[in-house]
This record gives C-alpha cells, structure tokens and sequence, in this order.
C-alpha cells in the first residue's frame, strides 16, 4: 500500500490552517485534522479492500461475480507469452483470470499496454490491477480511460494517481467516474494540477458521490485554470468537514446551473467560511454584494500566479499591492517557487479564533479591518499580517513554533524591504515559558493562551539566527530546512515531512558554523547558553530638548496613571499594563512646536519588540507638561518575566530611559 499512501499523504495538503500571531488563535485546526485523519482512514480501508484482497471491491453496488469466484479452474488461455524478464505477467493479476474468460477484448487491450507488454514493475503493479478490476467492474469507464493516450507509454506518478482516482469514483458512483473520464482535459497528458483536480473529485466522492456526479458537469471544470483548483479543493474540504455547508453550496440558487469561472474564486474561500462563519455563504453568493478584485502576476520562480481579493464591503486600494509585495518579497527570500499558483484573500469576519487572519490552506482570510489605509494601528500592521499568511503556503505542518516563528520572521523582512521597519521582534516576549523545550513540553493546543509562544520564541530563535549567521548563510540553511520538510517521509499522516529543532540544527549547520548554529539555538530552545544583549542601546540619556528650550525632567514607570515609581514589582500585583510617566519643562514664545518622539521597549533577551510613536507639544504660556503611555503585555497576555526597558527618543537621540524588573 506504499503508493495508496503516498496518494492520501498528497491529499491532505488542503487540510493546513495557520494564523496569525498578532491575535490569539483558535481551535479549527485541531478539529479540520481529526476529522480529515477519520476520512483518511476510510478512503485506505477502501484501497486496502481493493488491493489486499483477492476478490475486489467490498461495497461495489455492481452485480458481477468476483472474479475469483467465476474465473473456471480449467481456464486456458492460449498463446500466452512467457513472463518477460523485466518484472511480473499480466496473468498473474487479481482478475487476469476473469477478463481471459469473460472479457477477452479488455484483457487483449491491458496487456497490449506497452508498460504491461514490457513485464509490470513493482511501481506499476498497483495501477495494473486497478485498471484489470475497472475492466472486471466497470466495462464503460474503463474502455473510455484505457485509450487515454497518456496511458499508452510508461506511467508517470501523476497517472497513477488519476487512475486510481478514477477507481475510487466508480466504486462509488459510476455515472460520476463517467463523467469524470470524459472531462476534456484528461485526454491529453496529465498535469500536476489536473491531477490534483481528480483526487479531490474522488476523495469528494468518498463523502458525497452524487456531489462528484454533479461537479464533474459544472462549467468551471470544462478548462482547469488555477482558481478552479482551489474551489475544488475547497469543495473537497468542505464535503468531509461540513457536508451541511457543502450540500448548501451545491444547492444554492446562485449556482443552479453550477459553478462557473466566475464563481469559483469564491468557492475557495468557503472551506475556511464554512469552518468559521458560515452565516456569510449567502452574501458571498449575492452577486449584489460580493467583489471581486484580481491581479495576474508572474514570479521569477513559478512563474504565472493569480492574485484575487474578495470582500463584501469597501476596502483600501492598497492592498492588492500590499498582496503582490508580499508574494513576491516571500518568494525571494525563499529563492523557492510559491507553492501555489492563486493566492485568494477573503476580507471578512471568518477567521480561526481572535486571529486577524488566517491561511486555510486554499485561500487567506483576513479580518475587514485590516483592509484600510487610514494610518491607523490597522493600517500599519496590514502589511505584515498579509505578509505572515503569505509565508505559510511554505511553512505548515512542521512543529508550531517553527511555522509562525518563520512566517513572523518572512513577515518582518518584507516589511523591512517594503517600508523599511527596523528588522525587530513584532511579539511581546513570551510570558509562560522560558524556553521552547519548555513550549513543546506544555504541547500547547490553539486554544492554550501559551500558544502565543510559538509567535514570540518562534521569531526570536529565527531572528536571532538570521543575526548571527548573516544573510547568505540563514537563507541557504533555511531554504534546506522547507526543503526537508517537503520530503515526504511516509510516519504520519501529514503531507512531507514534520521539521522540528533537530532538523533546524543539521539545515543549518549544513550552511553555516556547525557551533554557532548550535549555540544559538541552545539559547532559545534549553536556555543553556545566555542571551545576546549586544544589540539594545545602553548609551547614556540625553534629556535636553533644545528646540523648546527645556529638557525630560522626571520619567517612570507605575502600575497606575502617575502613580508610585516602581522598578520591581510581581506580575501577581499589576494584572493589567504598567504605565511610562514622562515629566516635561520648556519655554518658548510664538507658535507651538511639536516634538515627535518614538517609544521603544525592549528585554533582557536582547529583541526591541514595540515601536510605538508619541510627541510632545510646547505652547506659549505653559512651562511643561505630563504624559503617559502603556507599557507591557498586550490585553490577556501574560507579563514576561525579568529584565525590562523603555526607552524613548527623538531622532535617534535618547531622551530617557526606565529600567524595571517583573517578578513572579
Ligand atoms: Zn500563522
């Protein structure tokens, strides 16, 4: 069952859901596997049934005897060639016997194929006896497949699979496999995506044969274009997670005569929608309300993508071109091809959990607010969360925290290349645990509030490596680290291979000092090597503010508004944020002036992780004035503990600085 394997393992691409970091995350993943593993485990029974016993098909609703059964004992076939050297005979296939006796066209066909003629190898016995059980069962469906022309010569792995997709639809439903035989791009050779195309048709099957019956007919699929792959995907998803959704969408009135081009970029979005809000399927079927915005790109590396943003309200212009910065910035530093060829954005309220966005895999949603440009908070982060769900068509699968650590990480350098952000930790330190062991020890689920470790230590570990080692060297080790996990490894049911610490070590350490890279990681993943604080600024302040003639009088931090100085104090004690107090003097006459200043914190782990901006503003006829900031965890986060500072600045020069410490 080696090749079924392989089949399902490919399968399952569409299962990923990744999110992102800036906001908790919720529990679909956990649940999409599961469900997906129990649909697994029924599509294998069926091939086991297939392959592993003499008399195929178990559920087969056909009315032909097996063939074991009517093939007669005296049977003697004439002119039978010797088995050639090259591997094993047609004859001795499970319903060789049957189809000399009963069907003796299909049996002269099968091994007039020249990968039969030629002695069946070991990679192509599987496809042999699928093709002898579809001509035993199926007499239609095999004469319209077995004059494919791309089933004459050798068998690619693409081919394998479609043949054995095909078997896996006729079981089911023999019309559906029908059509889905005749679908006009199956009678040239076979692409990858086609392919792709066929197994979801069958594993939709496994769920909803009259689903497949009806889709093979729909217009979307008359030419496979790339978002007619991911609807397709989608639908698959959706018939195994959510068969309620699924029939509604095949029933919907929008789609009466089917899914059409036009209506396919849509369909890709609602395997994420019917997880986490399908109250929005039927807006998102209301041609009234629904936009779509596309863009065609072409990558150096994979060449043709198509882009497409969708939403049900306005949005900012913006971020069609916030969408292509950041596919092209991942496949750069990457110097990987994008592992899709569309790249749909959803706009709206289905995302896993609180997460601002999250990649399903098919298709990207992101929450509507982050869909503007009006130089808010929103606005500023919209680069970044895109550029995060970016990166996860690379990164999924693998052990969580190097998932979100490397899209926090892509996240941060297209950021810097797109605006030039200060290549920074865009998390608050971790507030749970010390160390990843200690992470991967609690086996954190989405649900975890300590989950938000795997963004923080995540990118730090990959920041701090990305430092240390200099631009050639990380990538070169990163890139062998995807590589690693693309290769399927056949121990789980998870497609490629689950990438944990011990493969970042050797994929780096392949590309740069063996020493280095295992310090570095040390520091972050058993904490037996201390932090590199060489980067913070501990020059001395500078409180002078010259252009209002005065000067940072007084500055602080207090668990309240103005409240007592504190330079120690117990996360028990201060549940919410801690407040920065700065105390201010100037003179000046005339107009008032504006001093912008920027608010860095930073900690003991040597990563800057806020960069916020504030200004002070002089008048004539005031001598100084107050202000306050928040300082600290994000709402529900947990304070980390040790060392902090915060600083504050006004074009590059330090005004003042606090120092604090959080204990237990
Ligand atoms: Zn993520």
């Amino acid at each position: 069952m080696r090749l079924a394997l392989g089949f399902l393992l490919l399968l399952l691409l569409g299962a990923l859901l990744a999110c992102n970091g800036s906001e908790s995350d919720g529990d679909a993943n956990v649940q999409a596997q599961a469900t997906i593993q129990a649909a697994i485990a029924s599509v294998n029974a069926t091939l086991e049934a297939d392959g592993g016993d003499r008399a195929p098909s178990t559920a087969t609703p056909v009315p032909i005897p097996t063939p074991t059964r009517s093939a007669p004992a005296t049977s003697t076939p004439a002119a039978q060639v010797s088995p050639p050297a090259g591997g094993s005979d047609f004859r001795a296939l499970d319903n060789a016997d049957y189809l000399l006796q009963s069907e003796p066209p299909s049996a002269r066909t099968i091994q007039e194929l020249q990968w039969i003629a030629d002695g069946i190898t070991s990679d192509e016995l599987e496809t042999a006896e699928h093709l002898t059980q579809l001509a035993a069962f199926h007499q239609e469906i095999f004469w319209s497949l077995v004059n494919k022309p791309w089933l004459q010569d050798g068998l690619a792995e693409a081919e394998i699979s479609a043949v054995k997709s095909v078997l896996i639809i006729a079981q089911r439903d023999g019309d559906a496999a029908e059509r889905v035989v005749a679908l006009r791009w199956l009678s040239d050779a076979i692409t990858d995506i086609e392919t792709s195309a066929v197994e979801d048709l069958a594993l939709i099957a496994q769920s909803d044969a009259d689903g497949t019956l009806r889709i093979a007919a729909m217009p979307f699929l008359e030419s496979l274009d790339a978002p007619d792959v991911a609807a397709l995907r989608s639908l698959q998803q959706l018939a195994f997670l959510n068969p309620r959704v699924f029939r509604q969408v095949l029933t919907h009135p929008t789609l009466r005569d089917g899914i059409t081009d036009e209506w396919a970029q849509i369909v890709a979005t609602f395997n994420g929608v019917g997880r986490t809000n399908p109250a929005l399927i039927d807006t998102l079927l209301d041609s009234e309300r629904v936009t779509v915005e596309s863009r065609a790109i072409d990558l150096p590396l994979s060449g043709a993508v198509m882009l497409a943003i969708i939403r049900t309200g306005p949005g900012a212009a913006r971020s069609m071109d916030l969408l292509e910065t950041a596919v092209r910035n991942s496949e750069e530093f990457m110097a990987a091809p994008l592992p899709v060829n569309y790249v749909g954005l959803l706009y709206e309220l289905a995302v896993a959990g609180s997460s601002a966005g999250t990649n399903f895999g098919v298709s990207i949603t992101i929450r509507p607010k982050f869909d503007v440009d009006d130089g808010s908070h929103e606005a500023d982060s919209a680069g970044h969360i895109i550029a995060h769900e970016v990166a996860h068509y690379y990164w999924n699968n693998n052990v969580d925290w190097i998932d979100e650590g490397a899209a926090e990480l892509m996240a941060s350098v297209s950021e810097l290349a797109r605006v030039g952000r200060p290549l920074d930790a865009a998390n608050y330190p971790c507030g749970y645990v010390t160390n990843l062991a200690a992470l991967e020890f609690l086996d954190t689920t989405h649900e975890s509030n300590a989950f938000v470790c795997n963004y923080s230590l995540g990118e730090r570990i990959f920041l701090d490596l990305y430092r240390r080692l200099g631009d050639d060297a990380f990538r070169q080790g990163f890139r062998n680290l995807y590589q690693r996990s693309m290769v399927e490894d056949g121990t789980d049911d998870l497609p490629g291979t689950l990438v944990e610490v011990d493969d970042l070590r050797s994929a780096l350490s392949a590309a740069a000092d063996g020493d280095t890279v295992a310090a570095t990681i040390a520091r972050w993943y058993d904490g037996s090597e201390p932090f590199d604080t060489n980067r913070l600024d501990f020059r001395a302040v500078d409180a002078a503010l010259p252009s209002v003639n005065g000067r940072i009088d007084r500055s602080y931090v207090s668990s309240a508004v103005m409240g007592q100085p504190l330079s120690q104090f117990s996360a028990r004690d201060v549940s919410g944020p801690a407040y920065l107090n700065l105390e201010y003097s100037y003179r000046i006459t005339g107009d008032p002036v504006e001093i912008p200043l920027q608010i860095v914190e930073s900690y003991q782990d040597g990563f800057a992780f806020r960069r916020r901006s504030a200004a002070i503003t002089a008048q004539e006829g005031y001598q100084g004035g107050k202000q306050w900031l928040q300082i600290g965890p994000p709402l529900g986060e947990r304070w980390a503990l040790g060392w902090h500072q915060v600083q504050v600045y006004e074009s590059g020069r330090k005004l003042a600085e606090v120092q604090y410490v959080v204990t237990p």
